[in-house]
């Protein structure tokens, strides 16, 4: 069947159809209706109208729609998961982690629309406002456009969704054109709802399109995931509007001289760097290992790495699969190459067949090739020593990037320490940097970024405080 879009929370077959091909084989995962300019003036026309109804509806109602779509995507996951797979080569063991995710995200914005309120103020600290109280609430900005990338095709659109929702706002969605199944198909759960119609759209159009929606003021917030280039053009473009940008990074972990479990830290920097391909944008990319521990520690990346199921993504066995197109692939293998030109030292990998690169270790890497100073976005991880802590942090923040960051050790100040200066919007203590649980506030500072995502702070970030003062209590 060819997947309707949804506009106005209605399924739409119509105009010109689009075929979805998946990176392992050129298979294809599926066909869609393609909006056309009507389609796209009538989404945006009711998300505009809707946004007092919207605003309006009850929490337990907004509550219960969301915990309705949590369920079914649990009842569905099955289904859910060989989508993603199907439209995005993502290994199938990681779909389905993506899948439960989703539903997640879901059910904590169903509680938080349940919590979400606002303060009441008094105002009679000052004679001037003797007798006077305020009621501080928060209200939507307005309807938002939401855009996500390819690398998590329904849980990224689970975490624009769902906090709109939860606030009251309608959104129009627009997925990413390589991975547009997963979000329609979760069109179909959110019609099971009792969500005003005009509430949500879900439109897979092409970038001219969304640059479109994103100029168009009826709709004052744009909420963006994706890549760093697009989302700082678009906020330029649009500076009088509400712009959340989740973007990209070269994540950095450092392994300390008092850790001492050297396999635990292994396994998970070969598994945060090697999964999804890669194709996370708090994958591993840097680790910055203290001399103490370099040697052993790169041995035993290096055997982790080894021992990953590559090949086809929908083999349960399969760890890393293909990237999202040769193109991509293409350009991962450039980047090792220059960095092995600079005097990088190949310890595994680094070549490609089709979209599939193999996982590839590099040790020893100059900090100014691409592997190293921009965003990877593959299967490749770069193992570097430092002399001290103080220098692994310096190195750490020396990134135009700053989404996350993890830290392996089990000494109290260096965490604090870690927690303390390091410019990114989250210290994994313990662990990798690729480590998200969905509730909480999840983003970047520097190029990676601006806003919190997370239901709770999503929801904050797609209101403002509206005061009423009250006189004469
Ligand atoms: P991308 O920037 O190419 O595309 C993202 C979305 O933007 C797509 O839907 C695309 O169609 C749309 N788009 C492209 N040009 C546009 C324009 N001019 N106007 C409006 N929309 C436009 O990114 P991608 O390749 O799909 O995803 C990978 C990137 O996403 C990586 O950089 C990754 O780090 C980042 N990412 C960030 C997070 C996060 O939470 N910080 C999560 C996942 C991915």
């Amino acid at each position: 069947m060819t997947a309707p879009f949804w506009v106005a929370g209605k399924p739409v077959a119509g105009g010109g159809t689009a075929t979805v091909h998946h990176s392992y084989d050129g298979g294809v995962a599926g066909t869609h209706h393609v909006p056309s300019a009507a389609d796209v003036e009538a989404a945006v026309r009711a998300a505009d109208s809707a946004r007092r109804e919207t605003a309006a509806l009850p929490a337990h109602v907004r509550a219960a729609a969301l915990d309705h779509v949590s369920r079914a995507i649990t009842e569905r996951a099955d289904e859910l998961a060989a989508l993603i797979t199907a439209e995005s080569a993502k290994p199938i063991r990681w779909a389905r982690a993506e899948v439960g995710r989703a539903a997640s995200t879901f059910r904590w914005a169903a509680e938080e629309a349940r919590r979400f309120s606002g303060e009441l103020q008094r105002l009679d600290t000052d004679q001037g406002g003797t007798g006077r109280l305020a009621l501080v609430r928060r209200v939507p900005r307005g309807p938002v456009l939401g855009i996500t990338p390819f690398n998590f095709p329904l849980n990224l659109v689970a975490h624009k969704v769902a906090p709109a929702l939860a606030v009251g706002a309608p959104i129009v969605l627009k997925p990413a054109p390589a991975t547009p199944l997963t979000a329609l198909a979760l069109g179909d759960i959110l019609a099971e709802t009792a969500l005003p119609a005009g509430s949500w759209s879900i439109l897979p159009v092409g970038n001219d399109v969304a640059a479109g929606l994103v100029a168009d003021p009826r709709l004052p917030v744009v909420s963006f995931t994706g890549s760093v280039p697009v989302g700082w053009r678009i906020r330029d473009a649009v500076p009088r509007k509400h712009v959340a940008l989740e973007l990209g990074g070269n994540a950095a972990v450092v392994v300390c001289p008092d850790w001492t479990d050297l396999d635990l830290a292994a396994e998970r920097i070969a598994t945060f760097a090697m999964y999804q391909a890669g194709q996370s944008c708090i994958s591993v990319q840097r680790v910055y290992a203290h001399a103490d521990v370099f040697d052993e520690l790169s041995e035993r990346v290096l055997a982790k790495v080894a021992a990953l199921g590559t090949g086809d993504p929908r083999a349960p066995g399969t760890d890393v699969g293909p990237l999202i197109d040769t193109a991509a692939a293409e350009r991962v293998t450039a980047w090792v190459d220059e960095a092995v030109a600079a005097g990088a030292r190949r310890f595994a990998g680094g070549r490609r067949s089709g979209a599939t690169v193999e996982p590839t270790v590099l040790a020893q890497v100059p900090e100014d090739v691409a592997v190293m100073a921009d965003e990877v976005f593959g299967p490749v991880v770069c193992v570097n020593p430092v002399a001290s802590v103080a220098e692994a942090f310096e190195r750490v923040n020396a990134s135009r990037f700053g989404l996350q960051a993890g830290v392996f050790t089990r000494d109290l100040p260096t965490a604090f320490e870690a927690a303390a200066t390091l410019d990114v919007g989250g210290v994994v203590v313990g662990d990798v940097p690729s480590f998200r649980a969905d509730q909480m506030p999840y983003g970047g500072v520097k190029d990676s970024g601006v806003g919190r995502e997370g239901p709770a702070a999503a929801m904050a970030d797609l209101t403002e405080e509206r005061v009423t003062v009250l006189t004469g209590l």
